[in-house]
């Protein structure tokens, strides 16, 4: 044939090797399928590695590979590999990043309340999408799915705090009502259903209260022990229904003759006491001949069956008042064994501890 067997021109070789023109096309469809591989990434020249490969298509197009191929294809199998490996180490620190990225941002949204299961679980389903995300291998792709992502996590999370603040606001409120609601019951707990006075136990408590407080400074109080004259009998003339509306009426006008800070008490029965915080014994026994004289001098017109009555009642009023090293008890008795000489006396009338 007159020609060199060792190096046949490109188109003997296609012309008389079958298998060359087989290698030759999947050799280009290699180099094509790798073409399309590259991802657009700025940072490792992609467009510069495309150049190259396209020129290695033309060349080979062009008939330019001679036998044996594998020496020509050589250099562009390790250009090719390097390029690979640039891309790989590239996609591998990108997601190591991004994994980074994750855990940091799952951190963070677990820590704003470990406690809240519903926002837990929309934590946990948005790493999960963030899971999802490092498995798309576009760059881009993973930057704009990630921008939603976060804007997602930062919407929950802003759901989160206000659906905190509106908790903390009912909570406080519920607060405040259960201490308004808890005054109002120690309050009641310490008044007489019928009256209003304050009732026995709490009268009790202000007596040890004061005297205990004498003990640390002086701190004087009187105390007025006051009973209905002939209680008995207005229950028995009238029924017990209207004396109860005495004791009421009663209550009532004592209040209009003593300060606020006086502490009016039902004592017991139709007995009451007043504790007159800084009277002097003088000045309680002005006040109390002023309430005996405005209660007797007093009439209430009351129905009784129907029929209009009436009614005048009057008291007796013992007194006495806390002088240095009393006992609760003794200023109690003084003033009871008062009422006691008052009554002796011929009722209507008050007595002072002295008279006894
Ligand atoms: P004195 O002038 O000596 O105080 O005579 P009195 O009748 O007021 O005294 P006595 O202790 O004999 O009677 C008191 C009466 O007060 C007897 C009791 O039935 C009545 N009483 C006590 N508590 C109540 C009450 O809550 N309502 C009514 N309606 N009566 C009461
Ligand atoms: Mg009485
Ligand atoms: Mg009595």
């Amino acid at each position: 044939m007159g020609e060199d067997p060792s190096e046949p021109a490109a188109e003997q070789v296609k012309a008389a090797d079958p298998r060359a023109e087989f290698w030759e096309g999947a050799v280009r469809s290699l180099l094509l399928f790798i073409m399309e591989s590259v991802l657009d990434i700025r940072e490792i020249e992609p467009d510069k590695f495309r150049k190259r490969l396209n020129a290695v298509l033309e060349k080979l197009a062009a008939g330019g590979w001679a036998n044996p191929p594998e020496r020509r294809f050589e250099k562009h199998k390790v250009e090719i590999a390097e390029f690979i490996d640039k891309q790989k180490a590239y996609l591998s620190d990108r997601e190591k990043e991004f994994r980074d990225i994750i855990e940091l941002l799952t951190k963070a949204m677990a820590n704003v309340n470990a406690e809240n299961e519903v926002f837990n679980l929309k934590v946990f389903e948005q790493s999960e999408k963030l899971e999802e995300i490092i498995r798309l291998d576009d760059i881009r792709k993973i930057k704009s799915a990630l921008k939603l992502e976060v804007e997602n996590i930062r919407l929950a999370i802003k759901e989160k705090e206000s659906s905190d603040k509106g908790r903390v606001e009912i909570l406080s409120q519920q607060v405040e009502t259960l201490s308004v609601e808890l005054a109002k019951a120690r309050e009641e707990s310490m008044r007489d259903g019928l009256t209003d006075a304050y009732n026995r136990k709490a009268f009790d408590r202000q007596m040890k209260n004061l005297v205990q407080r004498n003990s640390v400074m002086q701190a004087p109080f009187a105390l007025l022990m006051i009973d209905i004259d002939d209680f008995k009998q207005i229950n028995d003339t009238h029924g017990h229904p209207l004396g109860d509306r005495v004791l009421v009426s009663l209550v009532h006008k004592c209040r209009e003759y003593i300060r606020a800070e006086d502490f009016p008490a039902r004592y017991g029965g139709e007995e009451f006491a007043v504790i007159l915080p800084g009277a002097s014994l003088k000045n309680a026994l002005k006040k109390a001949r002023h309430i005996c004289k405005a209660i007797a001098e007093t009439s209430y017109r009351v129905a009784v069956d129907g029929e209009d009555i009436e009614l005048a009642i009057t008291i007796s009023i013992g007194v006495s008042a806390y002088s240095p090293g009393d006992t609760e008890i003794g200023v109690i008795e003084r003033a009871d064994k008062a009422l006691y000489a008052a009554k002796h006396a011929g009722k209507n009338r008050v007595a002072s501890e002295t008279e006894i």
